[in-house]
């Protein structure tokens, strides 16, 4: 089976729509994007990459943000559930790629358990366009052996994060769901041992119609003198120092 074979009836494709270009979506996306009967979607789902959409399909929104009553996820599981044992052929696509930091996992799960045949497509995730598209090497030899990727929900106190091992471990971080907590998870990483003259990028929207770049530093980012909002990506090392611009919208 090639992934972008056309889906059967009763099948799910969980597809990962990229950060926002549809030029960023894989061509399996692209393909299925354009051939099915409906597409359950989240709100980080540009509407550039839904205008691909075959104009017969329909559209469910199934996102968590802005405001309106939300889906439950077992909502979602039991929507993607219900559709396919009514022979719909289903895209449930997420913004970036289905597994990372998405809940891909309980979808297939929710599949899996009631018989239903399914495909992933995996996407370009947030985490690794934003650097790439604000010309921040994500890695570099001179710098980083490792990455991390986090989220910034778990700045709580009931934090599942041992600050300190991150840091010890890991010269660069890359934050999703970040901007939110990021003046306290400055004060962890710098009470964790991490300098406060780390660099900081802040990317929001990357290749959205509000994409904006924030630099600055840790200390900064600590006090509130640099922030942003959502979505936006953090990168917290010192790969941001090796940034070279390449796109004539970037400061
Ligand atoms: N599955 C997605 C992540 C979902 S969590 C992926 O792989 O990219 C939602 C978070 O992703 C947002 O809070 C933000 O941190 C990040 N994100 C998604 N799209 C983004 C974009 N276009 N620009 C910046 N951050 C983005």
């Amino acid at each position: 089976m090639k992934l972008s074979d056309p889906l059967q009836p009763g099948e799910v494709a969980l597809v990962g729509a990229g950060p926002g270009a549809a030029e960023l979506l894989t061509v399996a996306a692209a393909r299925l994007i354009g051939d099915c009967d409906v597409i359950v979607h989240d709100a980080l789902v540009s509407r550039e990459v839904l205008a691909l959409a075959d104009a017969r399909a329909a559209r469910i929104f199934a996102g968590k943000r802005g405001g309106r009553p939300s889906a439950s996820q077992a909502d979602i599981c039991e929507t993607l559930v219900r559709l396919a044992k009514s022979g719909k052929r289903v895209v449930r696509l997420k913004g970036g790629d289905p597994f990372v930091f998405g809940r891909g996992g309980e979808e297939i799960r929710a599949l899996a358990a009631a018989g239903i045949r399914f495909r992933v497509i995996p996407g370009i995730t947030a985490g690794v366009a934003a650097p790439a598209m604000a010309g921040i090497p994500v890695t570099d030899r001179t710098v980083n052996a490792s990455i991390a990727f986090l989220t910034g929900h778990e700045a709580s106190p009931g934090s599942r994060i041992d600050w300190r091992a991150l840091v010890a471990a890991f010269p660069v971080l890359v934050i999703y769901m970040g901007t939110k907590n990021l003046a306290v998870i400055a004060g962890r990483l710098i009470d964790a041992g991490m300098r406060p003259d780390t660099p900081v990028a802040i990317l929001h929207d990357v290749t959205g119609a509000h994409e904006r770049q924030v630099f600055g530093t840790l200390s900064e980012a600590r006090t509130g003198a640099i922030a942003g909002a959502s979505p936006a990506i953090v990168v917290i090392g010192d790969v941001v120092a090796k940034r070279r611009s390449w796109r004539d919208t970037d400061s």
